[in-house]
């Protein structure tokens, strides 16, 4: 890919030194290019964008009378008095002394002979490292040391030390060296620069080469605070750049998925009339408008790419009927796919319940289903049956459809970016989506059913609200709507924070609300993901509250149990038969049961706040005041209390989100650490957002007039690791 780049702009002769190889600097031969390789450095321009983590101020020397806790220093002093002990575990302690009369300790756990061998009484050292409290006094524990001859002038670094993301075999000294070179190399302004002049002076940007050597080779009076923060205007330029490449990278692959044909579903309103007509309800504003924006992009022969925002409760699923029947109405199939077996069960009773008598076929089929049912659900799938439900197993195994023309996702959260890539391909048409394993996809004959680059719509719901901000950047490329209001008579479910050293009392309001009629849920969670744990620990509360809480019907419900149990003992409970149901996590998303107005949730202050309020989510949905008891362990930590201080002051979906932002950071917030997907290098999600609206004005004048610079802007901050070359 790299080799087609385009040579035909002003800033032709940069890309031929900035694509070179690191292997044209000297010293770098083939072991030291593979271990650079492992950081995804292979070209100068690559290492010209390793940008440091943070810096070391060795540029003077700090007396060590002067020294706080907690601050980095650079000291240097003469070794008073060495010591080789055993403490609980092997040490070395050195205290040094300097002019200014005091000593610092040097403790180290992990030494060699030789390197004690060489720390004599007299020794003069200089050292960098973090100050701490000892219990003779100050410390440093494994600080960088040096020795120094006896009577040698005290240079120092004339610049803040930039400290790399490195890995093991590359040392820092090493890599920066190789990035000093790297740097001897960069090109002059105008032949670096992707962003075309006139856009820089708008968004006031300074130039990328004055910024690149600023991060590198920060000067002695550099404002390290500002630095440390990300806030120095260097930065801010490269951030400025580096959003602005993932904003265009997304939009680019929308583009892309848009260049594609969808079946333009026009259904005539009938069946969406007779459910309407059918509900024991009105639908409330936000769900009417989200609706037609969700039906106006089904009649386009372009895919819809559209998510719903609606916080738990908005009722997204009645917003997704009635598009799914805008598109049978039509003569398409629908594949509607939940992250959970017991939340797609759900679904498949509702859809059930409201497309049967209008005469739509809904067929199940989960990754459990298995022999006899799985051949007649993929027969009805392959012929008539008009809406398929199920976990996202309903695009993996093997599924053809006919003539499928709308898959919603929900619960999209649970999902991450990657997976929803993932999906959409294999929503797509099965001759581009075949890849792998999905080989028996390929073989089916339903190819015919679409035109050459066909895909079909998309709707993505998701009960966690994305932060504005986050939602601009992250999804850039879906259109997104937003149910902001909530169904009618709802009342907001009032939250405590308990400790567990007074569950007698929490049992104490289980008994009380069971006995008004009401129901309640206790949830069991451990941060262990262990199904197996999970399920023991629900079963040991199961059989606590039974010894509690006699005569009153009490039924457990995990991940562990057969189907069929998990769906005997969720019927029960809706039935109300059921007064109290002790689950683990499994019923996170998507349980249903508006009787409920109780619910417990122990060891809360492990969760997330995301999941804590997904969580608090299954109860409200009735008329009762409902309340959620958040049963907390002993010691509270200062995040953990925070979490549950957010919860208990408010209901509010959004405003949670923005909390769960600001407290974790985006990478978890989108649950996109794992896939390294938005590993930003130098912006920062949070801190940076200010910069998002100028990032959105700037994407679309570069889509606009300059997509070849959009490529290399790409390709330089994004590599060849987002490959969305199949969307
Ligand atoms: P979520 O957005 O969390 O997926 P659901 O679609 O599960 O919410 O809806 C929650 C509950 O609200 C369901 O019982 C649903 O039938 C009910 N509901 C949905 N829309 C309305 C409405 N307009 N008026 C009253 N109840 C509604
Ligand atoms: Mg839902």
């Amino acid at each position: 890919m790299r080799a087609q780049l385009p040579v035909d702009s002003a800033a032709a002769g940069t890309t031929e030194a900035a694509l070179r190889s690191v292997a044209v600097l000297s010293g770098v031969g083939p072991a030291l290019a593979a271990v650079l390789e492992r950081l995804g450095l292979t070209t100068l321009q690559d290492l010209w964008f390793h940008l440091p983590l943070r810096y070391e101020d060795r540029t003077r020397i700090t007396p060590i009378r002067d020294l706080r806790p907690g601050d980095s220093a650079q000291v240097e002093g003469v070794i008073e008095a060495i010591e080789k002990g055993f403490r609980y575990r092997p040490q070395l302690r050195v205290a040094i002394g300097d002019a200014s009369r005091q000593t610092l300790l040097l403790r180290f756990f992990h030494f060699n002979n030789a390197q004690v061998n060489q720390l004599a009484v007299g020794t003069r050292l200089r050292c960098y490292g973090e100050v701490r409290h000892g219990v003779q006094g100050l410390e440093m524990v494994h600080p960088q040391y040096q020795r120094l001859a006896a009577d040698a002038a005290s240079g120092v670094e004339e610049r803040l030390t930039p400290v790399y993301p490195t890995t093991e075999g590359l040392g820092q000294k090493r890599l920066a060296g190789l990035i000093e070179r790297a740097l001897g190399q960069l090109p002059a302004d105008e032949m670096l620069e992707l962003i075309p002049g006139k856009l820089r002076k708008v968004h006031k940007l300074s130039s990328l080469r004055a910024a690149l050597l600023y991060v590198h080779r920060p000067p002695p009076d550099a404002d390290l605070a500002s630095l440390a923060l990300g806030a120095h205007p260097a930065q801010q330029r490269l951030a400025f750049e580096e959003l602005l490449t993932q904003h265009l990278s997304l939009k680019r692959l929308r583009q892309r998925l848009r260049a594609h044909t969808a079946p333009a579903l026009h259904g005539d309103g009938g069946l969406r009339t007779r459910f309407l007509a059918a509900l024991p309800f009105a639908l409330t504003r936000a769900q009417q408008r989200v609706a037609t924006e969700a039906v106006r992009d089904l009649a386009q022969p372009q895919p819809m790419l559209r998510l719903i925002q609606g916080d738990v409760g908005s009722g997204k699923t009645v917003v997704a009927a009635i598009a799914a029947l805008a598109a049978v109405e039509s003569g398409y199939q629908v594949a509607l796919m939940a992250p959970t077996e017991l939340l797609a069960e759900q679904h498949f009773r509702n859809f059930q319940r409201w497309m049967t008598p209008l005469g739509v076929d809904v067929v199940w089929l989960a990754g459990k289903l298995k022999g006899k049912a799985r051949t007649a659900a993929l027969a009805a799938l392959a012929k008539s049956a008009q809406i398929a439900i199920g976990t996202h197993a309903l695009m993996q195994e093997g599924v053809a459809f006919r003539h499928l023309g709308l898959v919603v996702i929900d619960e999209q959260h649970r999902f991450g970016v990657h997976q929803r890539l993932a999906l959409r391909d294999k929503g797509r048409a099965p001759h581009q989506a075949a890849r792998g394993r999905d080989t028996e996809v390929e073989r089916q004959p339903t190819t015919d059913a679409f035109g050459l680059g066909r895909v079909p719509h998309q709707l993505v719901l998701t009960a966690t609200p994305i932060p504005r901000t986050l939602a601009m950047t992250a999804y850039a490329d879906l259109d997104v709507s937003v149910l902001d209001e909530l169904p009618p008579g709802r009342t907001p479910v009032t939250t405590v924070a308990i400790a567990n050293a007074r569950r007698a009392e929490v049992v104490e309001r289980i008994r009380a609300a069971c006995a008004g009629g009401r129901q309640a849920y206790w949830v069991c969670t451990l941060i262990e993901e262990s199904e197996q744990l999970q399920a023991q620990a629900a079963e040991a509360v199961h059989a606590e509250l039974i010894a509690a809480l006699p005569g009153l019907r009490i039924d457990i419900i995990h991940g562990r149990m057969k189907p069929v149990a998990k769906q005997a003992a969720m019927a029960q409970f809706e039935s109300g038969a059921t007064a109290l149901l002790v689950a683990t996590t499994v019923i996170e998303v998507g349980v249903d049961v508006p009787n409920a107005s109780l619910m417990i949730v122990e060891n809360a202050e492990r969760l997330g706040l995301a999941q804590l309020h997904q969580l608090r989510g299954r109860v409200g949905r009735g008329s009762a005041a409902s309340s959620c008891v958040l049963l907390y362990q002993m010691p509270l930590s200062a995040l953990a209390r925070q979490r549950l201080d957010v919860l208990r002051e408010t209901n509010d979906g959004f405003r949670i989100a923005e909390k769960d932002l600001e407290l974790r950071g985006p990478g978890e917030v989108l649950g996109t650490r794992q896939t390294g997907q938005l590993a930003l290098r130098i912006a920062d999600l949070a801190r940076d957002a200010h910069l998002l609206p100028a990032v959105q004005r700037a994407g679309a004048l570069m889509l606009r007039d300059h997509p070849d610079l959009v490529e290399r802007l790409i390709v330089r901050w994004i590599g060849q690791a987002t490959n969305y070359a199949g969307a």
